[in-house]
């Protein structure tokens, strides 16, 4: 077709449509958007048979402007709505924390703070000396540190303890995460070797130390996260470690990923061993996420012996690691909630891992009644059922959680599901052989009470 047709970007900077979006919006900025609508254009045009008119294309040029504009001002990241029943979605931001939680944060980011200041002397202080008494009061432990993410744990303590050194791994827990994280690659941008000892199924404690030699800096234990290698296998215990860690004169390092500071056998949870546990047993550094289990915000955190974590702290690596103070402010207020008696009181993940079966049967039936109550003339059908429900966030990765999800049967079931993703709030929702279902269990407070307008609006826009 025609190019001639494109308005140019004068024609749309004086059209009337746009004059107030002129009016409110940094110029540059909103040129930048017509050329980019322009050259939308000029690239469907050569794709499109149909004749368009130079004001139809004007007009949707304009209005792509607008749009455009106004979700970036809104911003990309928004709320979702998570219904899939998955608690630590990684996808979906994984922990939600507490308000108490974000009130600390909001108020921190409001303000000047002591980051780095001593206020006791009146001198330079250090961004590590806030969350440190409190980790180690906690997991009984000499040191800790926090870093941005568990994978910068994991690189920072393999680039301070084992650079140009070797690392002995079992072949059975050379762990991918989430696509990104995979030990093999760390381990090359650390600067330490990888020696991969035993087999996928079976390590034993031998092929560690027979692995041993002058090059050899650390023994690093990886937890199988989001895997189980189930059957015929052996994994050497962490005592058997910690005992070769001491003969060979070696220090033993665990990178538990999801790390748990509370036995989730008080839910019915598999056995897993604690982060307390894991340092009390000997093991001379571990590393775990704040946003998975913990239940916190994105950071990693390394505990373990003072002579380790002091010689991290010196490291220039650190400074490329380093966490921000909203992140301090938000670690501190999740951790000082593990101080209380039940902090699953406090922590919106602990909180979901800990629901009763009861009380979720009777919030998913509060939402199939609100839901037949606005059901007017659609034609759906809805129900309460047992569902299972994920921990997620590559922890428990075989565990079930008993719950309760509403479904809902229609004809648009599809572009329902479609809809609802992409509006604002976005909600996720699964489906199974075209039946949507709603887990209870991941919804937030006041949410259920948003879901029946959202449900039939999407609804009527799908059956339309
Ligand atoms: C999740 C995980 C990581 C990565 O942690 P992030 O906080 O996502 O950087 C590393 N190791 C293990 C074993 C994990 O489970």
């Amino acid at each position: 077709m025609d190019l001639r047709v494109l308005p140019s970007v004068d024609e749309i900077i004086a059209d009337q449509g746009l004059q107030d979006i002129l009016n409110h919006y940094h110029r540059p900025v909103v040129v930048t958007c017509i050329r980019s609508e322009i050259d939308e254009y000029r690239r469907k045009l050569k794709l499109i048979p149909e004749q368009l008119t130079r004001e139809e294309i004007r007009q949707c040029v304009v209005d792509g402007v607008s749009n455009r504009l106004m979700v970036w001002s809104r911003g990309s990241l928004i709320k979702v709505i998570n219904a899939s029943g998955v608690i630590l979605h990684t996808n979906l931001g994984r922990a939600v924390l507490a308000p108490e939680t974000a009130d600390r944060i909001k108020s921190i980011a409001e303000s000047y703070t002591n980051l780095e200041f001593d206020l006791e002397n009146g001198t330079r202080g250090s961004r590590y000396s806030h969350v440190e008494p409190l980790l180690t009061g906690l997991l009984g432990c000499e040191a800790a540190l926090v870093v941005n993410n568990n994978a910068a744990a994991v690189l920072l303590a393999l680039n301070t303890l084992a650079l140009g050194k070797e690392v002995i791994v079992s072949r059975g827990q050379l762990v991918e995460i989430g696509g990104s994280f995979r030990i093999p690659e760390i381990m090359k941008l650390s600067g330490a070797n990888l020696i991969e000892v035993g087999t996928t199924n079976k390590t034993y404690s031998r092929d560690y130390e027979d692995a041993v030699s002058d090059n050899t800096a650390l023994l690093l234990a990886v937890h199988t996260s989001n895997y189980r290698i189930l059957g015929f296998t052996y994994e050497t215990s962490l005592e058997d470690l910690v005992t070769l860690g001491k003969r060979v004169d070696m220090p033993v390092m665990y990178d538990l990923g999801s790390g748990t500071m509370i036995d989730g056998g008080k839910w019915g949870l598999e056995p897993e061993v604690t982060v307390q546990e894991c340092l009390a047993s000997g093991i001379d550094i571990v590393t775990f996420s704040g946003d998975k289990l913990l239940g916190g915000p994105q950071a990693g955190i390394i505990a373990g012996k003072r002579k380790y974590v002091d010689k991290m702290k010196k490291n220039q690596l650190l400074r490329a690691l380093r966490v921000d103070k909203l992140t301090i402010a938000a670690l501190e207020a999740t951790l000082s909630c593990y101080l209380t008696q039940s902090p699953e009181d406090r922590i919106p993940v602990l909180k979901m891992l800990g629901r009763d079966p009861g009380e979720l049967k009777a919030e998913a039936s509060r939402l199939a009644e609100a839901l037949n109550r606005s059901k007017g003339n659609h034609i759906i059908n809805i129900e309460v059922v047992e569902t299972i429900d994920k921990v997620g966030g590559g922890a428990y990765p075989l565990q079930e959680l008993p719950g309760y999800a509403v479904t809902i049967t229609t004809d648009h079931a599809e572009k329902l599901v479609d809809k609802l993703r992409r509006g604002n709030p976005s909600v996720l929702v699964r489906i199974k052989e075209g039946v949507i279902a709603l887990s209870v269990r991941t919804l937030l407070a006041g949410e259920i009470e948003l879901l029946p307008a959202l449900i039939y609006r999407y609804l009527e826009e799908a059956a339309s």
